[in-house]
């Protein structure tokens, strides 16, 4: 079956990788639309972002605003009845014993990307596109190219779909990702991933740093802080 490759499903979160995401499918897809996933998280904060963001992005660009469809939220609360996490459980932050840290959620994006292709197939729509990165991700192995290449091969033998996975922040590392938000929608696309996003492991919202809001401290939180003061840094005016 053949997929329109002119449409995109964007995986979307609410926090920053997501809606840069979102923002680079709107910048190359006549039509693009979004799914998000309740997967039984600790803090819903994340997901009260996505319809500010959506209702923000759709304010930046008339063109976006008319490429943006509509937005599916599923019910994937059966991961926490799987077993215990720091993004499902109230645990602290750890290591596990196979070395991973206890932020992963086993088998969450490999369940998205089955749920979110079975929509793209029912939608009419080619492409799904994630924000996944292996630069500098936490190890998550549903992170790697290798894995959503993989499961493109998956999706397009189980479907009988043409159906493509574009992760197009797989080889960036996050000051990159601050750039990239900068190239497709200038200042008011940094201005308000920085206001609306959520990228916190423990959903504090209360501080507004420069570079969002969050702990400040968490491993989400220290990622994106970092990108931020790099890519600031070589813009010539770090701050
Ligand atoms: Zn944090």
């Amino acid at each position: 079956m053949t997929q329109p490759l002119s449409s995109a499903l964007v995986l979307f979160s609410g926090g920053q990788d997501s809606a840069t995401c979102l923002a680079w499918a709107l910048a190359r897809f006549e039509r693009v639309e979004t799914i998000g996933f309740d997967y039984g998280q600790r803090h819903a904060i994340e997901l009260a972002c996505r319809p500010k963001v959506l209702a923000a992005i759709r304010q930046l660009s008339p063109v976006w605003a008319a490429r943006l469809g509509e937005d599916h939220m599923i019910d994937a609360t059966v991961l926490k009845s799987l077993g215990a996490t720091a993004m499902t459980h109230e645990v602290e932050i750890s290591m596990t014993a196979a070395g991973l840290p206890n932020t992963f959620v086993p088998g969450r994006n490999l369940l998205f990307f089955t749920l979110a292709g079975a929509l793209a197939v029912r939608r009419g729509i080619g492409v799904l596109v994630g924000g996944m990165c292996e630069t500098d991700y936490s190890g998550y192995p549903d992170c790697r190219a290798d894995t959503l290449k993989a499961q493109e091969e998956t999706l397009r033998l189980g479907l009988d779909a043409d159906i493509r996975i574009g992760a197009p922040l797989m080889y960036l590392d996050k000051a990159a990702t601050w750039q990239l938000a900068q190239d497709l929608g200038g200042d008011a696309l940094v201005a308000m991933i920085g206001e609306e996003t959520h990228t916190c492991y423990l959903g504090e919202r209360g501080a507004r740093h420069a570079w969002g809001y969050g702990c400040g401290t968490c491993p989400a939180c220290e990622l994106r802080a970092n990108g931020w003061q790099r890519w600031q840094a070589g813009k010539g005016n770090a701050s």
